[in-house]
């Protein structure tokens, strides 16, 4: 490579894509490694569908208002107070600006999903979803001059005191390297590493899927905290969902999650319940699903539902098994018969009153006597035919990351390192301890993208 770039920018996603345009404007010579090839450039970010964004008044696709104070109230809602408030507010601040910035640059939004009006005031959706956003951002890089190399991974930064003097990556089999003035790890979590998962959460770990990309494997990351670079968050933190136990092990995408846990009842491997299914709305409880069913023997789950649910829920890409007998069900599902009868006859004996059934509120309608209990949607299980899906825990990203200063940047002991900044779920972990708030992933990258593109720009020029 003859060219001599101010920047490198480690990753191909909307973090990434965000920081490689931001410097790009401002004159800078940018390089992005991407260690996917082409047809599978944008990371996870290609399978996101909304940015969660306060605004004052409508903005663009966003109807109402949705201040800061409780954009933040939210977050800590989800995160227990696990939330760094510093940058959490910087990022709910900065989202505002984001938007028209995004459709400068050429992204599309559209109308949020119908029926889900909490959500059209808070979350801008994509109009072609990610990887429509992702594709537009790649014309936009681009087109500023931006050279992007596919099939580079990225193996190791050499340190010396406070800079990375040199990038080491590979391509097209053999081992290159480049000594930019400034550079952008936008590289994701460890997610698709599963030695590393099972190392923080034991062999069961081998047992989960992962929802995106199969190249974030931690590989930068790994790299920078060995050599000492300041780590922030937990290993065993992650956002992990419950999700259709056909999915693929990567790249299952959206359409495998699993929405019919409050009109059923769950079970695990040996037909018995484990949690109360209606214990609040689906979009509070989700997330909570992946390590419920994480911690079920083999790490399985099976949501077993009647005819009279079927129409009730959005459903996965993958159809329902369907019998017209209980037994039948366990029998194409591999439960136990006899033990799934008894289950469900416990449970449809132990709900009362159904005549305040409301599918998408609280509507109280509770088992009695029965552990766990189901407190809401509880109505017998009895109207053939009969459907049940599987369940595994799906895995989006992990927290364990670079820990940056409100510049983006990171840091050594208790130096920063002069030319080195991180941005979006690499470095989330500086933001999220715990819990996860819907949007907020692709808030967190464009944000901190932005700053960081800025700020390595500003280095390096
Ligand atoms: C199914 C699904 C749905 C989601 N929906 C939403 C949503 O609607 N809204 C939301 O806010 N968030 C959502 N998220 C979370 C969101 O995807 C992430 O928070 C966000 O995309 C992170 O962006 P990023 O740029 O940090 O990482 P990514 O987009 O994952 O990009 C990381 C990039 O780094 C590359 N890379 C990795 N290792 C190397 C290496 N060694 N060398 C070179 N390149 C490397 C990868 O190939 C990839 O291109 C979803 C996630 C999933 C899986």
């Amino acid at each position: 490579m003859t060219v001599a770039y101010d920047i490198v920018v480690i990753g191909g996603g909307n973090a990434a894509l965000c920081a490689a345009i931001t410097a790009a404007e401002t004159g800078a010579r940018v390089l992005i490694l991407e260690t996917a090839p082409k047809p599978y450039r944008g990371g996870n970010s290609r399978h996101t569908r909304n940015f969660r964004c306060m605004h004052h008044g409508p903005l663009g696709p966003l109807v109402e208002s949705y201040t800061e104070d409780e954009y933040l109230a939210d977050l800590m809602k989800v995160t227990g107070g696990k939330t760094d408030e510093h940058l959490a507010r910087l990022a709910i601040r900065t989202s505002e600006e984001c938007l028209p910035w995004m459709e400068e640059h050429g992204v599309r939004f559209q109308p949020s999903l119908s029926g889900t009006l909490s959500l059209a005031r808070t979350n801008a959706f994509f109009r072609g979803g990610g990887k429509s956003l992702v594709n537009a951002y790649y014309r936009t890089a681009e087109g500023l001059g931006v050279d992007v190399l596919y099939e580079a991974a990225v193996t190791h930064l050499e340190l010396e005191g406070d800079r990375v003097t040199r990038v080491d990556y590979t391509h097209e089999g053999a081992a290159k390297s480049l000594s930019p003035k400034s550079v952008v790890v936008a590289s994701g979590g460890f997610q698709a590493d599963t030695d590393w998962l099972a190392r923080a959460w034991g062999p069961a770990a081998k047992n989960f899927l992962i929802r995106g990309t199969p190249y974030n494997r931690g590989v930068v990351l790994a790299d920078l905290l060995d050599q000492g670079i300041a780590q922030v968050g937990d290993p065993t933190q992650c956002h992990a969902v419950a999700i259709d136990g056909r999915a693929p092990k990567f790249d299952g995408g959206i359409v495998t999650r699993l929405d019919c846990v409050p009109f059923s009842i769950v079970v695990n491997k040996d037909a018995q319940r484990f949690y109360d299914e209606g214990e609040d709305v689906w979009p509070k409880r989700y997330a909570i699903w992946g390590r419920l069913v994480a911690a079920q023997p083999d790490q399985v789950g099976y949501v077993i539902i009647d005819a009279k649910s079927l129409n009730l829920f959005m459903p996965s890409v993958f159809p329902p098994i369907k019998a017209d007998t209980l037994a039948e069900l366990a029998g194409k599902m591999g439960l136990p018969g006899d033990a799934l009868e008894q289950t469900v006859a416990a449970f449809n004996e132990a709900c009362g009153d159904q005549t305040a059934f409301h599918p998408t509120e609280l509507d109280g309608v509770a088992t009695s006597g029965l552990t766990p209990p189901k407190t809401n949607w509880a109505r017998p299980i009895t109207e053939p035919p009969f459907y049940g899906y599987s369940l595994r825990t799906g895995v989006t990203f992990t927290y364990l990351g670079l820990k940056v200063d409100e510049n983006a940047q990171c840091s050594i002991g208790d130096r920063l390192v002069s030319n080195l900044w991180a941005a979006g779920e690499t470095m989330a972990g500086s933001i999220l301890g715990q819990g996860y708030l819907a949007g907020f992933g692709m808030t967190i990258g464009t944000v901190f993208g932005r700053i960081a593109g800025k700020e390595a720009a500003a280095h390096a020029n």
